[in-house]
């Protein structure tokens, strides 16, 4: 048993002064991934600081803006009435993930912030350059079968498991964090990071800043959309490869076209590459191939994952021709 400080707040700057004081503390909201990876010993935090009662649960449209607390729970926001009428992507994403007990304990900043599943990082007997950065990486030769094909390092291969985040993506979502000073807002593809030669940064939040809020901007994106996950079992398992695919169809041309995928790389991976190509474009089987191929440029498999190599392109199709026949 490894001791821990359990300290409580409903004040943001409270939230923030503690845990500027002390750089091994954790902010902690509805622990379904911080406390698996403390009983497994990946983590220790010294203090927990309990989020839970921060006024941050609010869900509301502001000035054509999808406002989303960052402890809105992951099924609060699936069942919202403007994410279901407005942003079906998210829903769909929402509900594809974990599964409904975990959806109702998960926070939407707390998915943003979950760590990868690969099993080496959450094995204490192997090496991960993730969890002890300059040990090596298991997973480079090992058992790789849901590890990144794109964006990869020498250093780690690992991917990031949300399905959340991979429908925030495409939504161009931004993220508002808060620290001592005040407010800063990113983009939500600049998030998450990359592994390159330092895995065990997952992201851009720095220390002692806390994320308040999402703000994802009205769109024409909620009547041809899907989201589509592939994987091992139908229910509580991480997408081997997930799309999100969203198109904005006018007069059989593709106005704007959204697509970004799960389970394939260290951040979710938007495809804009693709979408560029589908814009002004007809909707049809061979563009969506099209876009696929141009999608899995620079794609490389590590062994047990070349399955996703031909997963991936495959998949695009299917949920762009999903997400076009639902007009
Ligand atoms: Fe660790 Fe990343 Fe390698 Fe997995 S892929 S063992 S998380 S370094």
């Amino acid at each position: 048993m490894i001791n821990f400080q359990y300290v409580r707040t409903s004040v943001v700057k409270t939230a923030l002064g503690l845990i500027g004081k002390d750089p091994k503390a954790s902010f902690i909201a509805g622990g379904t991934n911080l406390i698996d990876l403390m009983k497994r010993g990946v983590t220790a935090p010294d203090k927990l600081i309990d989020i839970n009662y921060l006024p941050l649960k609010k869900i509301e449209e502001i000035d054509h803006v999808l406002h989303v607390g960052a402890l809105a729970s992951n099924s609060e926001l699936a069942e919202n009435m403007i994410v279901k009428d407005k942003f079906p992507l998210l829903m769909l994403a929402l509900q594809a993930g974990a599964s409904a007990q975990l959806r109702n304990m998960a926070t939407v900043g707390g998915n943003m912030m979950q760590r990868t599943r690969c099993a080496y990082f959450y094995d204490t007997t192997m090496p991960c350059n993730k969890r002890a950065p300059g040990s090596g990486c298991g997973a480079i030769g090992g058992y790789n079968r849901m590890h990144a094909i794109f964006g990869a390092s020498e250093a780690c291969i690992a991917v990031h498991p949300s399905d959340m985040c991979v429908a925030l993506v495409a939504l161009d979502a931004k993220v508002v964090i808060a620290h001592t000073k005040g407010e800063r807002k990113i983009n939500f593809i600049d998030f998450h990071r990359l592994a390159g030669n330092t895995p065990e940064k997952d992201n851009n939040l720095q220390k002692g800043e806390l994320i308040v809020r999402l703000e994802i901007p009205l769109n024409n994106l909620n009547k041809n959309f899907h989201y589509l996950k592939v994987r091992d079992r139908s229910s509580y398992a991480f997408a081997l490869v997930s799309v999100a695919a969203a198109l904005d169809i006018q007069n059989n041309i593709i106005h704007t076209a959204r697509l970004a995928m799960g389970g394939v790389a260290h951040k979710p991976w938007r495809l804009i590459a693709a979408e560029n190509f589908l814009k002004g474009k007809n909707p049809t089987v061979a563009n969506f191939e099209e876009a696929a191929k141009i999608a899995m440029n620079g794609a490389k498999g590590f062994g047990e994952n070349d399955f996703k190599l031909k997963m991936a392109p495959n998949s695009i199709i299917e949920a762009l021709t999903v997400a076009k026949a639902k007009s």
